[in-house]
């Protein structure tokens, strides 16, 4: 059984982030989807709760076609234990994949193998280009799954956004 590990912050979750997993889908039996900064939510990078940024990804995946697990992962600040934390979380997995060169790092020293996913469309496709969107009225429908689209429509995660962003005078 090859069970994979892919993490992300998910703010929000985008087709960058669907387009990686399909393609670990091909290869893998199962994926464990982690949702990292689980306790962030309400601030202009990390919008979205634990629980709203899982529904996002349960149901943009709904026709994968390879059994997945979305396990909300909390921050600690301790870099040199976080893959443990991980690994208290998570079913047991045998291939982290991450193109993030700090979580490539951690889990090579834990001993966990990684591979590094190609980027698909980068310059579009980020949590940041989408959120500046979103704050700037233009469109960033395009850029997510439309499951996320609907998800963001359902707890009105645009004014969310817009009105955290102002300031209070
Ligand atoms: P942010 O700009 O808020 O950091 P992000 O787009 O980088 O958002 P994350 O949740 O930080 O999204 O990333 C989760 C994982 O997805 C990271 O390993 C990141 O490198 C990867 N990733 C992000 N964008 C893409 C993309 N366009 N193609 C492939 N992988 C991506
Ligand atoms: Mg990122």
């Amino acid at each position: 059984m090859k069970r994979g590990f892919y993490i992300g912050r998910f703010q929000p979750y985008h087709n960058g982030h669907q387009t990686v997993l399909q393609r670990i889908a091909q290869e893998a039996d199962e994926i464990i989807i982690g949702v990292g900064s689980a306790q962030l939510s309400h601030t202009i990078e990390n919008p979205f709760t634990s629980g709203e940024r899982v529904l996002m990804i349960t149901r943009a995946l709904a026709s994968l076609g390879c059994p997945f697990y979305v396990i909300p992962i909390e921050d600690i600040q301790r870099n040199a234990l976080w893959a443990a934390h991980v690994r208290s979380m998570t079913p047991p997995f045998d291939l982290c994949y991450s193109s993030n060169p700090l979580v490539v790092r951690l889990f090579r020293e834990a001993g966990v193998k990684v591979q590094s996913p190609a980027m698909y469309e980068r310059d579009r496709h980020s949590g940041t280009e989408i959120r500046r969107r979103m704050l700037a009225g233009e469109q960033w429908e395009e850029l997510v799954p439309p499951a996320v689209v609907k998800v963001i429509r359902e707890i009105d995660g645009v004014k969310r956004l817009c009105q955290i962003a102002q300031d209070d005078h």
